[in-house]
């Protein structure tokens, strides 16, 4: 018993300070059984997932989309349902899906229904459009020139039939980020933030909030100096140099580059992380300086839909946005969406090589 017990304990991966807990003690023990060991998988219908293990064993997983700001309320109904009608094990998925797993196929009827009841999509899966994978927004970041959740919520409000069904000719994964520097990815479709407009900063804040040096290090086209401004010392902006990019905010508030007017969102498209039949790809910009309008961001929902219902009635079977593109190319592409190309849409920037801050020194 004790030899049995010192085999557990050390099994158990050593708790650290940061990080996620160990999810082998959360996971339904029919999937702790069968971890590795799985024969093959398949889709009974849209939103549920059914694996066979080669034991066996079988479990269904059924896919829920949610509004991803959770609060008590809704956890509590999301936990009721699922220890009424499933068997208590629950995971969320990097999209905020959240997906439910039972050990049997009665069980996934009256558990899509309950989450329908309650207002909750089933859905997700194969060919539809997945929940937007997202960054944080106002309510987790300290510097998003946008509300991430909020642009999701409303958009797959308009995509609803599109998460419920596998209409698609593949998957698509449409993506936001809230600023224009860190968390974000590569997606079908992406709504990123896009500032137009060097920070203002106020000096009299600087001396007491910011760290100089750091600053000056942060921007990456060295545009920023520091500078004596009414006697205290401050930093400027050589706004010619600034390519508006706001990473000298989150280590300088002082210098805001949040704007209600100028801070605006632009859309990207045939971005992939995969590599299943063809090489993963990089995004493009298609629209830019749309208003960034809350609570329901309109003007964005029109063109994201413009650009998917186009790719939906053109696109081959199994072509992703970006391939699609690539098929079609470019010029055909603003043709069929009816997208206005612009000047700002080549990129002829060649300032990289005299201004772009690649070496570790401070430069001024
Ligand atoms: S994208 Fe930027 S603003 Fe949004 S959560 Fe990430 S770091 Fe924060
Ligand atoms: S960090 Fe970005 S926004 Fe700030 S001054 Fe440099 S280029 Fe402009």
């Amino acid at each position: 018993m004790a030899q049995a017990q010192a085999v557990e304990k050390k099994q158990m991966r050593t708790p650290i300070e940061s990080g996620c807990p160990d999810g082998m003690q959360f996971m339904h023990p029919l999937m702790v059984k069968n971890f590795g060991n799985w024969k093959y998988h398949d889709r009974p219908r849209p939103g549920v997932l059914h694996h066979v293990a080669y034991s066996g064993d079988e479990i269904w997983t059924v896919r829920v989309g949610t509004q991803r700001q959770l609060g008590p309320y809704e956890i509590n109904l999301l936990c009721d349902i699922v220890d009424k009608y499933a068997e208590g094990h629950v995971r969320f998925t990097i999209r905020s899906n959240l997906e439910v797993m039972v050990s049997k196929w009665d069980k996934v009827g009256p558990l899509i229904q309950a989450f329908n009841d309650a207002g909750y999509p089933v859905g997700g899966t194969g060919n539809s459009v997945t929940m937007i994978s997202h960054t944080q927004g106002w309510l987790h970041c300290d510097i998003p020139g946008t509300d991430a959740s909020g642009v999701v919520k409303s958009l797959m409000d308009e995509l609803y039939e599109e998460f419920i069904k596998e209409e698609m000719p593949n998957r698509v994964h449409i993506t936001t980020s809230c600023c224009q520097i860190n968390c974000g990815g590569q997606g079908d479709i992406a709504i990123n933030v896009q500032h137009t407009k060097p920070p203002k900063i106020n000096h009299d804040l600087v001396a007491n909030v910011c760290e100089r040096p750091s600053v000056v290090a942060r921007c990456p086209v060295a545009a920023i100096r520091p500078a004596i401004v009414n006697g205290k010392p401050s930093l400027e902006v050589d706004e010619k140099k600034c390519i508006c990019c706001g990473a000298c905010y989150p280590p300088c508030p002082p210098m805001q580059i949040n704007d209600p007017e100028h801070s605006k969102l632009a859309i990207w498209v045939g971005g992939k992380n995969s590599n299943a039949r063809s090489k993963p790809m990089f995004q493009k910009l298609v629209a830019a300086g749309l208003p960034n309008n809350p609570p329901r961001w309109p003007e964005v929902a029109v063109v994201v839909k413009k650009i998917l219902y186009t790719y939906k009635k053109d696109a081959r079977d199994w072509e992703r946005v970006g391939d699609w593109v690539e098929r079609i190319g470019w010029p055909r592409f603003f043709e069929l969406t009816g997208l206005p190309f612009t000047k700002f849409h080549i990129d002829n920037w060649r300032g990289a090589r005299n201004s772009l801050n690649a070496s570790a020194h401070i430069r001024f």
